[in-house]
């Protein structure tokens, strides 16, 4: 990934090319490494100038979690650090009621421009429920989406689902990249990790170890702060 990614790139023969730029939305509740790692390759994968973490203030379709989108905004930043190409996004946190994606893909498209290559990346678990999302529809008018493959979550599309993405699957990260938006891209990535933010707060609740599981800086401020306690 480049650390350029503004309103455009260069492609080394002098002209410059649309920004590419992803959204990983989610809780993080807390951020783990099967998120951040997901990134990463996401962003070597197709080439991207930048992926924004996107923390949700208020998920639509979950509970309210137990920790505050302020303490989770502060954890991704500790997760992402000084990593190149990834970047803790607030801007759902800056916003009233609940965190719609559509929302915020639309406020991306407009930060870079018509041209840029959007993606919203979700893992498969999310993608199935993407039907229930508000404005689904509209997703695929502001952006690409492209599903990650999650170890142990290989439940088959509903037929809603199917119906909605018929006609939009390329096969390639290339056919994604030409256009700015509409297409569905499935994305099995070189590093598949069994991580869940459920298990790791089931873990820390438990006293059980988090080791291997969170970057180090994320894990002291939990142990620090005495987040996730029973
Ligand atoms: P929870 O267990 O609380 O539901 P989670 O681990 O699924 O949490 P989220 O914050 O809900 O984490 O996930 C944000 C996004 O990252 C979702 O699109 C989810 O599918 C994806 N994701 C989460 N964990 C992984 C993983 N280990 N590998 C690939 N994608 C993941």
């Amino acid at each position: 990934m480049t650390d350029k990614g503004h309103a455009s790139r260069s492609d080394g023969s002098g002209l410059s090319t649309p920004p590419r730029i992803a959204m990983l939305g989610g809780t993080f509740d807390p951020v783990h490494l099967g998120h951040l790692r997901s990134a990463v390759e996401i962003g070597e994968v197709l080439g991207l100038d930048r992926v924004h973490m996107v923390p949700a203030a208020k998920p639509p379709l979950r509970g309210e979690p137990s920790v505050t989108p302020l303490e989770r905004m502060a954890l991704l930043c500790l997760g992402i650090g000084d990593t190149p190409g990834l970047v803790a996004d607030s801007r759902e946190l800056d916003r009233e009621g609940p965190s719609y994606t559509a929302e915020t893909l639309a406020s991306l498209r407009e930060e870079f421009g018509p041209t840029a290559r959007l993606v919203m990346a979700v893992g498969h678990d999310a993608f199935l429920r993407l039907a229930d999302w508000h404005q689904p529809e509209r997703l695929f008018d502001l952006a690409h989406v492209v599903v990650i493959d999650r170890p142990g979550h290989d439940t088959p599309l509903s037929s809603a689902l199917r119906a909605m993405v018929a006609d939009r699957e390329v096969e390639h990260p290339q056919a994604l990249m030409a256009s700015p938006a509409g297409q569905l891209l499935r994305l099995r990535l070189p590093t598949r990790m069994a991580i869940s933010a459920t298990d790791v707060r089931h873990r820390l609740a438990s006293a059980a170890s988090v080791r291997y599981l969170l970057p180090d800086a994320v894990e002291a401020r939990i142990h620090d702060d005495g987040l996730y306690r029973s």
